[in-house]
């Protein structure tokens, strides 16, 4: 894998999955722009261990549900690289509840910022992917896109629906050097899983055949692979790292 002279942008690359995918891109030589919600002292530890790395990095605070904080942390990656190669959009929360408690809300922000945030990334990104005849998207999906779960609706909807977009989207990009794969992760130790009761963490170990929870690290193996030049006949797709727990 080679990622120099390329530039990625990386929605949530502050914390948990995106800051292990933005570690693995620098890692091979890619320019890495992330973006984060709010948390900046996450952010400032981030950008501090990648520039320690060696990194061409920036940060940039932004709601990806805001479409002209999108635009920005695009044209930043432009700005600052010239390029932009590799989107992961992988900025993403929960707010979990059983259907009949569940705040309307609830549901509009998860939907808000999983499922219209990676839209309007998609969108501005593809535009310049298109300029160049050159692009990667991986999307972040999740186990629970494809099988539910229950009290995560809302967060099943976005993440089902990101796989939607991503098959979609693919057929748009195809033949334009562009291609859209998604990943779905299973159980990943990150602060999103950090809060789960142990009795909810031990039962959910038992539906894993590998017995035990992911690490960021596996995720961003598999996002690196599908972002990288050998993945260039593979478009549409959806990974599961999930230590075979949808299969
Ligand atoms: P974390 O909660 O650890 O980190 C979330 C990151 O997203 C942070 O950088 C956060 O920024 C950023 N973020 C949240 N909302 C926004 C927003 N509106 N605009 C911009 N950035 C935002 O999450 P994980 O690392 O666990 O999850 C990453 C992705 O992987 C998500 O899409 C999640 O759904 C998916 N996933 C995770 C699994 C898991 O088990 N952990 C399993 C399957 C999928 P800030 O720090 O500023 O809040």
């Amino acid at each position: 894998m080679n990622f120099t002279g390329k530039t990625a942008v990386v929605t949530g690359g502050s914390r948990g999955l995106g800051r292990a995918v933005c570690r693995k891109l620098a890692e091979h030589g890619a320019n890495v722009v992330f973006s984060y919600a709010g948390n900046t002292a996450a952010a400032q530890e981030a950008l501090a261990e990648l520039e320690r790395m060696g990194a061409n990095v920036r940060a940039v605070q932004g709601n990806v549900a805001d479409s002209a904080a999108v635009k920005a942390l695009m044209d930043t990656a432009v700005k600052e690289f010239g390029r932009l190669d590799i989107l992961v959009n992988n900025a993403g929360i929960t707010r979990d509840g059983l259907v009949m408690l569940m705040k309307e809300e609830d549901f509009d922000a998860v939907i808000d910022t999983n499922l219209k945030g990676t839209f309007l990334c998609m969108k501005a990104a593809s535009r310049i992917m298109l300029r160049q005849k050159y692009g990667r998207i991986v999307n972040l999906s999740s186990v629970v896109g494809l099988h539910g779960n229950a009290g995560q609706v809302n967060y099943a909807a976005s993440k089902a629906g990101v796989i939607g977009m991503t098959k979609s989207l693919a057929k748009e990009l195809a033949s334009k050097g562009v291609t859209v794969n998604a990943v779905a992760p299973g159980f990943i130790t990150t602060d999103m899983t950090d809060g789960l009761p142990e009795a909810a963490k031990s039962s959910l170990l038992s539906t894993i055949p590998m017995a035990r929870l992911g690490a960021p690290e596996d995720v961003a193996e598999a996002v690196a692979f599908l972002a990288g030049d050998g993945a260039g006949y593979i478009t549409g797709q959806v990974l599961g790292v999930d230590g075979g727990m949808g299969m």
